[in-house]
């Protein structure tokens, strides 16, 4: 599979000169297939773009959303392709708990006339709604997706893609992972470690051995500190889930909204010079494309 980064931006959307060349849109990135299948992870406001570079025939897209955060659905109105005739837009995503309502509540809440002045009558395409449950796998074209569950203040899938042709991705959207919020000498605290180790084992399974594993790294560790619990990834985090999941690469993502291009840079030189990995480490950037050839180890993902 090949896949591109149409947005890699954390929270808002932050346009400008500090931030031109990694990209200011929030969260997209569109997958082709082998067999040349169109799967989208996300429709942050890269998804606007993304839909500008698409063939003007009829098509069939397939949406995968994480979450329902803004900075995940926001460009969901803007996917021009939904305002054509003959093309078939199907949009996955999970049941939230607390409403019992599936991903079509995304567009049902954007396309209210307060917000948005079109509504949803006048989408021309065909637009359906498929409700994924954790750990069930499906078929989307040619590819096999899985759900699985991933801490986040709001239900958040994890998808693994495996293509028909052996390439394999995992895409974390927001993760946090779980910390003991206990004492070790709270009553609590042992049971609360075993389901901690119990569900990051089930995390480095789903993400074992991929091509490439996307990943929320929003904070460095001092930026933590500051901000547990408001549902991101540190750096650290991302290289010890790599690392322990054997991946063969690491795509460090969600960037904080302030960060600037040289704060990157500085972050991801400290990363590289913290010592060797069996993985390569890549900071997402937007427009950056990547052919993940299967089968043999010695293949590299290209950069094209
Ligand atoms: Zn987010
Ligand atoms: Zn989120």
């Amino acid at each position: 599979m090949k896949f591109k980064f149409w947005g890699v931006r954390g929270s808002i959307a932050t346009p400008g000169p500090t931030t031109v060349k990694y990209g200011g849109n929030t969260t997209c990135i569109e997958i082709t297939s082998s067999a040349g299948d169109l799967i989208i992870l996300d429709a942050g406001t890269g998804i606007h773009s993304l839909a500008q570079s698409l063939p003007r025939q009829a098509l069939t897209a397939h949406i995968l959303i994480t979450h329902t955060h803004w900075d995940h659905i926001q460009g969901l109105p803007f996917f021009l392709p939904m305002f054509k005739a003959g093309n078939q837009i199907n949009i996955y995503g999970g049941l939230e708990p607390l409403t019992h309502q599936g991903i079509e509540r995304a567009m049902h809440v954007q396309l209210q006339h307060s917000y948005f002045p079109i509504s949803e009558a006048q989408l021309k395409a065909s637009v359906h709604y498929f409700t994924l449950k954790a750990g069930v796998t499906i078929n989307v074209g040619a590819v096999r997706v899985t759900p699985i569950v991933l801490n986040h203040p709001v239900y958040n899938f994890g998808y693994r893609i495996d293509d028909s042709d052996g390439s394999s991705l995992f895409f974390t959207g927001d993760y946090e992972p779980q910390l003991n919020p206990y004492q070790p000498d709270h009553p609590g605290y042992q049971a609360m470690q075993e389901l901690i180790e119990q569900k990051r084992e089930e995390v480095i399974a789903a993400m074992s051995g991929v091509d490439a594993l996307i990943m929320d790294s929003s904070y460095t560790d001092a930026e933590y500190a500051l901000r547990y619990g408001w549902g991101h990834g540190t750096y650290r985090s991302a290289m010890n889930f790599a690392e322990q999941a054997g991946v063969k690469r690491l795509f460090l993502t969600h960037h904080e909204p302030t960060r600037s291009d040289t704060e990157l840079e500085t972050i991801y030189q400290s990363i590289l010079q913290s010592g060797e990995t069996d993985f390569a480490v890549y900071l997402a950037k937007e427009g950056d494309l990547y052919d993940l050839k299967a089968g043999s180890e010695a293949a590299q993902a290209v950069k094209v």
